[in-house]
């Protein structure tokens, strides 16, 4: 492992310390973390995707973490890829997720990999532990959604792809199970 990916997880693992997933099991967050990073790495991203991965929730859910204390340390590369994994959060939780579908069609390949890995460990969750206060139309509808970013990606590498696909389709049967129709 490099010395920037490194600095990368060290970061990541002390800025998401004492969060928790929203998931039944209430995991730490870092296991989110940790399986992005390692999707990003088996699906052959770059060092600069790899770190990306690390930090990549650190400037949404981490303050006062910034894009310029990431420049700082870690580069612009590095900085500039998880700048295109942050959503804006001066707006709204609807505008922000139909901003990511809109702003997919523009992300980089490395950007894509990583973004990729995230939607996998997020619908991946769903299938393994999802929140237990979220109903069957509300799992649906972010699988739905998920898949619609996916979509729009311009680079999508066919491992990659698979893994997700597989993914979506494990969640929509847990929700299935979890909410069987009355007939
Ligand atoms: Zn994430």
């Amino acid at each position: 492992m490099t010395e920037l990916i490194q600095a990368a997880e060290a970061f990541a693992r002390e800025r998401h310390q004492g969060q928790l997933r929203k998931g039944a099991a209430q995991e730490p967050y870092i296991i989110h973390i940790e399986e992005v990073a390692h999707l990003t790495r088996v699906w052959g991203g770059s060092e600069a995707a790899i770190a990306a991965a690390w930090l990549h929730d650190t400037v949404e859910d981490c303050p006062p973490t910034s894009l310029e204390e990431l420049a700082d340390r870690f580069g612009a590369q590095v900085a500039g890829l998880v700048a295109e994994l942050t959503d804006d959060k001066n707006l709204g939780k609807q505008a922000r997720k139909d901003l990511q579908i809109a702003n997919a069609p523009k992300k980089s390949p490395e950007a894509c990999l990583v973004k990729m890995a995230d939607k996998s460990s997020n619908v991946g969750s769903l299938a393994n532990s999802p929140p237990a206060d979220w109903p069957l139309e509300r799992r649906l509808k972010y699988i739905e959604w998920a898949r619609d970013v996916v979509t729009a990606l311009p680079e999508k590498p066919e491992i990659a792809l698979a893994e997700f696909l597989d993914r979506c389709a494990r969640a929509a049967q847990r929700a299935q199970a979890d909410f069987p129709r009355s007939t």
